[in-house]
């Protein structure tokens, strides 16, 4: 699973030529990385391990821009809940709208799961910020209970590059929204 993480951020950061004859040698070597069908995160199986793990609280959804921030939160150990991944943020300046992200998704998930609280885990920058605000706005009708990270962190800052402490201070001290 590791691996098959790094080997997508990896195509990420390609030019799209070599990120092409990169994705089709991984599809000849039949490992097939898709996103979770209730997650949305990257897998090689199914299900993700988180979502099909159930010691895991599936009432709890830490919601991230990306798959990095899974990996980063995930290496605190001390989050317990199942994650929503975007796959964005909201960016009107870049044309980029609820649409785009993988918010639909989410709703069904409320809809259908027994959910009870959503975490915002997504970056302190403007996009990160109204992402969080339009997502509490729209899922807080539907009965569940929002909550934003408390970020020891400087305004501008990444989770993907926070260190453990910081990002476990932050989860415990998310605040409602
Ligand atoms: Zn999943």
């Amino acid at each position: 699973m590791k691996t098959a993480q790094r080997l997508a951020y990896a195509v990420m950061e390609m030019p799209k030529e070599d990120a092409e004859e990169f994705a089709a040698a991984i599809l000849n070597a039949k490992t097939q990385i898709h996103d979770c069908p209730i997650c949305q995160n990257l897998t090689e199986q199914e299900v993700c391990a988180i979502c099909a793990n159930p010691k895991r609280d599936h009432t709890t959804v830490c919601v991230v821009e990306g798959p990095k921030d899974v990996a980063a939160i995930e290496r605190t150990h001390e989050y317990h809940g199942v994650y929503h991944v975007l796959h964005g943020l909201i960016s009107p300046l870049d044309g980029i709208t609820a649409e785009h992200l993988r918010v639909a998704h989410l709703l069904e998930r409320i809809q259908n799961e027994d959910i009870e609280e959503l975490i915002m885990a997504t970056n302190p920058s403007v996009e990160g910020e109204a992402t969080a605000m339009y997502l509490s706005r729209l899922c807080k009708p539907l009965g569940v209970r929002v909550t934003r990270l408390a970020f020891g962190m400087p305004v501008g800052g990444v989770i993907e590059y926070t260190d453990e402490v910081t990002l476990f201070r932050a989860l415990s001290n998310r605040s409602e929204m």
